[in-house]
């Protein structure tokens, strides 16, 4: 459809970054561009519902950007998932395994009202080990998660099958 044209048009392919042989998809252009920003945000609000949730977490650091404007849109408020050490008050923690090495996300624990429907954002689904270890954590700290949406699903490394049975809404999958 129409969106998923939209963020199509404003992906730029960048070759070698972070690593050589891997080719990051670079979603800033769409966050610049106003009218195809705020179609993508109005997008994913007129998806879940405007009253079909209570509020939306946004994943470090790019996630915050949609997060946020998805709750603005939206009339709800942000909770951002955070990487380790970086939130003031106790917490809950988890930590994943990434290709090298392991990494911990975190939210506060009392981030979320019992029985509130959490949104969950993020600009790129890849493996979905950052996504399964959000929405873990989410539920850990009594969220109820109502759906999960990113701008592109990277469809060849199997996110959306690792997440299964929760329902991964993206905008573009290649
Ligand atoms: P995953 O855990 O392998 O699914 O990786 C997803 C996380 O890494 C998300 O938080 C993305 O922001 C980031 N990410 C992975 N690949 C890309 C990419 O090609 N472009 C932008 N972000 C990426």
């Amino acid at each position: 459809p129409e969106t998923a044209r939209l963020v199509a048009s404003r992906v730029l392919d960048v070759p070698d970054f972070p690593q050589p042989g891997v080719l990051f998809k670079d979603l800033m252009p769409l966050f610049a561009d106003a009218k195809v920003f705020r179609d993508v945000v109005d997008g994913i609000v007129a998806y879940h519902g405007r009253d079909g949730f209570d509020v939306v977490v946004g994943i470090e650091a790019r996630g915050f950007v949609v997060a946020a404007a998805v709750a603005y849109a939206a009339g709800v408020g942000v909770v951002p998932v955070r990487k380790a050490g970086k939130l003031p008050r106790p917490a809950h923690s988890i930590s994943y395994a990434l290709e090298y090495g392991e990494a911990t996300l975190e939210v506060h624990e009392d981030a979320f009202t019992a029985g509130h429907r959490v949104l969950v954002v993020d600009d790129v689904l890849a493996t979905g080990g950052t996504a399964e270890a959000t929405l873990d954590l989410v539920e850990r700290a009594g969220g109820t998660v109502s759906g999960f949406t990113v701008l592109l699903e990277l469809g060849f490394l199997g996110g959306r099958e690792r997440l299964a049975p929760r329902p991964v809404h993206a905008l573009l999958t290649v």
